[in-house]
């Protein structure tokens, strides 16, 4: 079973750029990929047009199975995105914040409770489950984008640098969680630029630069050719 689907993805923004050319790719149910490349490769853009926050020029997106043009909401319901710009409601409690996301996807009440429990434990949130979102930390706030991705538990978890800006410590604590939850059977795809984070944590990966993907293989054999 494929969880992602690329086929012949283009995208030109209105300005001209050709930000992402005749991209293809699939990514397997239980994955754990990374997305490498420079600033300004295409990175964002991709990750944008899967979650639906940027139109694509051209091509086929498929989240398992589901077509992004024929089934957005299929499409969405198996998606969860951890952007890299913060944008809680600050005034909205992480609670109430894990509870509204799973209201939107029609995730029943006492359901969405046991699962922001879990998630909020899991991410060592838990205490800070009445504060407002921005009395947070940075880190706290990066650790609840992702407990907020996860309470409709969907089959497939993006993360668009999950770690730029966060210390050691912390780093190692959200790669522990992100490995936890792909042996759940969750499939992860996660955009660095740390190769040491792609080593650390994927299988597999892309490496794309100027729009395109020059190379698609495993870790192991990346790296011997380095
Ligand atoms: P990355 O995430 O790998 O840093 P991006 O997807 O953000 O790369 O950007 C890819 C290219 O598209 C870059 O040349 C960038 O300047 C351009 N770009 C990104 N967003 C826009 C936009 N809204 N309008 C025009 N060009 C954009
Ligand atoms: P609307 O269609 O009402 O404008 P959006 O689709 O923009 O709403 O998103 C509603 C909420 O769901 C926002 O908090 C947004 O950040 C979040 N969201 C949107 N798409 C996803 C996704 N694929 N995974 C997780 N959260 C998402």
């Amino acid at each position: 079973m494929t969880a992602l689907s690329l086929t012949n993805i283009n995208k030109i923004y209105d300005d001209g750029t050709i930000a992402l050319r005749d991209i293809h790719l699939r990514v397997s149910r239980g994955e754990f990929f990374g997305l490498l490349g420079p600033n300004g490769a295409g990175k964002s853009t991709l990750i944008g047009i899967v979650s639906s926050l940027v139109r694509k020029s051209a091509g086929q997106v498929r989240v398992f199975g589901h077509d992004l043009d024929r089934d957005p909401w299929g499409a969405k319901c198996n998606l969860g995105l951890v952007p890299q710009e913060f944008n809680f409601n600050n005034f909205e409690t992480v609670e109430q914040i894990l509870l509204n996301q799973a209201g939107y996807y029609g995730v029943p009440r006492r359901l969405a409770r046991g699962r922001a429990e879990k998630y909020l434990k899991a991410l060592g949130l838990w205490d800070k489950r009445n504060t407002v979102s921005r009395n947070l930390s940075g880190g706290m706030k990066r650790r609840l984008m992702i407990a907020r991705a996860l309470v409709h538990e969907p089959g497939l978890l993006i993360l668009d640098e999950p770690t730029a800006g966060v210390d050691i410590e912390l780093r190692r604590s959200m790669w522990d969680f992100l490995r936890y939850i792909n042996d759940e059977g969750v499939t992860i795809i996660l955009t660095t630029h740390y190769l040491e984070e792609a080593e650390s944590l994927c299988r597999n990966l892309a490496i794309i630069d100027g729009g395109r993907i020059i190379e698609n293989t495993d870790v192991r054999s990346l790296l011997r050719t380095l």
